[in-house]
């Protein structure tokens, strides 16, 4: 029969109850991490919540296996992303059941995928399935702003959880099994002058017309890069420009900010040293140029090898000829310190991310519950 004897009203419950906790970046992941508690602690899992700030939270559940094989760790993210409940047609933070979908904040980014690992978790111990290695599930806090729980969790569990036998990280990929994605560099430049009244700019120095003559250099900077097979190309944008307070004012100030999408192989570093050597060019050029530079977020990009041994049992637990890439970024590269192959696995359609009357279809987290439990037996059994 398709759908699961034991837990299937009780999976889309859960989902719906993580919505109702709404752990945005202001209301934390502390409720929702008790709600992924309650569910598993009844199937006898053990479970410790790691919270701070009064409202951050990172959840690890560990099932102890027989040490014949190395650990597997599914690892996703408990936070979600805000909503413009003035753009919604349903509630964003109830978890209304329609038509066969689940719609709420996270449904499908990725409250959906956290609830189908527990759901397959829940059945394996049920069903007293034995693991001849770990399983641990982890969801950290904060992805979404800045990747703060899962740097936490390195630094206090990193070490006791090695050896890994691989990671999954169960954002959505409408169940494709994708193997890279692609990373972040975002940059804020600001260029610093002096204010004067607008009718003696003379007197001052116009940080906006500093940023012109840094943007013109900028334009014909070119990041070194090779195209990848499944990304494509390293591109950079510049997204956000701000400066001046008015029209009879010399501005004494200008920033920009820069996205830059990387590929696997690509140095962070170098391409900020790259970018602070045009920023000397232009000082050498104009003794009055202050520009300064700072890193405002740095996820390096994600690749597994097509031919990783942990990809292959993964693809074949699955039914899946050939994995993938993603055009999102996800915590998996913190969790690659591991020194583990990553994969990103899950269930919903990316496109659904941060929109408003987000969904999951109640298939979709069915077929994913099913699939986490293939894996977890092809991997650990
Ligand atoms: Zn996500």
């Amino acid at each position: 029969m398709p759908f699961s004897v034991y837990n299937n009203p009780l999976m889309q419950n859960l989902l719906k109850e993580l919505i109702q906790t709404a752990p945005t970046a202001d209301n934390g992941e502390i409720r929702t991490a008790k709600v992924l508690l309650n569910y598993l602690k009844t199937a006898g899992v053990e479970i410790k919540i790691d919270h701070w700030d009064g409202k951050n939270a990172n959840f690890i559940a560990r099932i102890p296996g027989s040490e014949q094989k190395k650990a597997l760790l599914l690892a996703g993210h408990l936070d979600v992303v805000g909503a413009d409940q003035k753009a919604w047609t349903t509630p964003a933070f109830e978890g209304i059941e329609q038509d066969g979908k689940i719609y709420g904040r996270g449904s499908t980014d990725m409250l959906g995928g956290l609830t189908a690992v527990a759901a397959a978790i829940a059945e394996i111990k049920q069903e007293n399935l034995p693991l001849k290695g770990d399983l641990i599930f982890v969801a950290t806090a904060a992805e979404e702003t800045d990747s703060a729980g899962v740097k936490r969790f390195l630094r206090t569990n990193g070490p006791s959880l090695r050896p890994l036998a691989g990671i999954i990280v169960p954002e959505p990929t409408g169940l494709e099994v994708m193997r890279a994605h692609r990373g972040i560099l975002w940059l804020e430049i600001t260029t610093l002058g002096k204010t004067a009244h607008g009718s003696m700019p003379h007197l001052g120095i116009n940080a906006i017309e500093k940023m012109m003559a840094f943007l013109n250099l900028f334009k014909m900077y070119h990041i070194p890069y090779q195209p990848h097979p499944l990304l494509g190309d390293c591109c950079i944008s510049i997204n956000k420009i701000t400066g001046g307070q008015a029209t009879n004012i010399v501005p004494d100030r200008c920033a920009v900010q820069i996205d830059i999408r990387t590929l696997p192989g690509q140095a962070h570093n170098a391409i900020k040293k790259d970018i602070e050597q045009l920023l000397d060019q232009s000082k050498q050029q104009d003794k009055n140029f202050k520009a300064k530079i700072t890193v405002m977020r740095s996820v390096p990009a994600l690749e597994t090898s097509q031919d990783n041994p942990f990809l292959t049992s993964v693809c074949k637990a699955v039914g899946v000829k050939k994995a993938s890439a993603v055009g999102f970024t996800t915590d998996g590269p913190w969790f690659a310190k591991l020194d583990a192959p990553v994969l990103v696995f899950g269930p919903g359609d990316p496109r659904m991310c941060h929109k408003p009357d987000e969904y999951i279809e109640i298939e979709q987290l069915e077929k994913a519950k099913d699939a986490y439990k293939r894996i977890i037996l092809e991997i650990l059994g």
